[in-house]
């Protein structure tokens, strides 16, 4: 007799290959818990397009609660945070949580997450969170890597023969804003990349004005130090992308295939701080 896996589905191109493939071994039951999602019309989509596929290929589902509300009283205060940070860490870990509760609650045997067929997120991670609450709910965890072996570009073909809906941002609030953010940077002829050793509020702040007497939305500023939690807020606030020095490169390869005008601009020389008191 087959073991009865609950396996969590975040959305559908993810979950429409991976239940057929698990099916060889399990009794696979999908669970589309995601309270992360934002806006409500978005998790609406992305859960009737898992309904639709889970017709087409005939697997059960089950759909969770949209909990929204437990998610952002936790998540909401780390906003500003970029993506796998512990924003997301939390993230993981409460649709894991519960998926192994909801595992249980069936009678399952085992449980695992399509979450690690996506390039954009760290499979190991995953795994340990995974293993972590499969030890608090008493059941077994199925440790996976399931963009392997073409996994993930199986997941894209099989999802454009049903014509799936594929979301451009991860799913909660503050990736759509990063997403957004993007979005302004791709929309203009020019960007400005700004790097420098150190970035405070009053950096921000140079670099918005900047931005703004050039007629852009927004910037990208690369520093070498890392940034205290209070100017990663506020350039969140002010939408302008604080990354890593060692981003820079790659980041301006990309612009430059696309097409754009890239300026590589000097912190220094855009925010003259030794005449300003800076707050942080
Ligand atoms: S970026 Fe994705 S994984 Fe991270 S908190 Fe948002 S929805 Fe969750």
């Amino acid at each position: 007799m087959k073991k009865r896996l609950l396996l969590h589905i975040c959305c559908a191109p993810d979950g429409v290959y991976i239940p057929e493939k698990l099916s060889e071994e399990y009794e696979v039951i999908c669970y589309f818990y995601n309270p992360n999602i934002y806006p409500f019309e978005e998790y609406e989509k992305r859960k009737k397009e898992m309904e639709r596929v889970a017709k087409a290929k005939g697997y059960k589902l089950v759909v969770g609660e949209y909990d929204f509300e437990n998610f952002t009283k936790n998540a909401e205060k780390l906003y500003y945070l970029p993506e796998k940070s512990k924003r997301c860490d939390f993230c993981l870990s409460l649709r894991l949580e519960d998926s192994a509760r909801k595992a249980k609650e069936l009678n399952c045997d085992i449980f695992a997450t399509v979450l690690t067929v996506s390039p954009h997120k760290d499979f190991e991670k995953i795994n340990e969170i995974g293993k972590k609450v499969a030890k608090k709910y008493g059941i077994e965890y199925l440790p996976s890597n399931f963009k392997k072996n073409d996994g993930f570009k199986k997941s894209v073909e099989e999802g454009k023969k049903l014509n799936l809906y594929r979301q451009d941002y991860c799913g909660c609030e503050s990736s759509l804003v990063y997403r957004q953010m993007f979005k302004d940077a791709e929309s203009e002829d020019r960007v400005f990349l700004v790097k420098g050793e150190k970035v405070g509020i009053y950096d921000i702040d140079s670099v918005k004005k900047h931005v703004e007497r050039n007629g852009l939305k927004t910037a990208f500023i690369f520093c070498e130090k890392k940034p205290t939690d209070n100017v990663l807020e506020y350039a969140y606030e002010n939408r302008i992308f604080l990354e890593p020095l060692e981003n820079l490169q790659w980041r301006k390869r990309i612009f430059e295939k696309k097409g754009k005008e890239v300026n590589v601009l000097d912190l220094k020389d855009i925010s003259n701080r030794d005449i300003f008191l800076d707050p942080c």
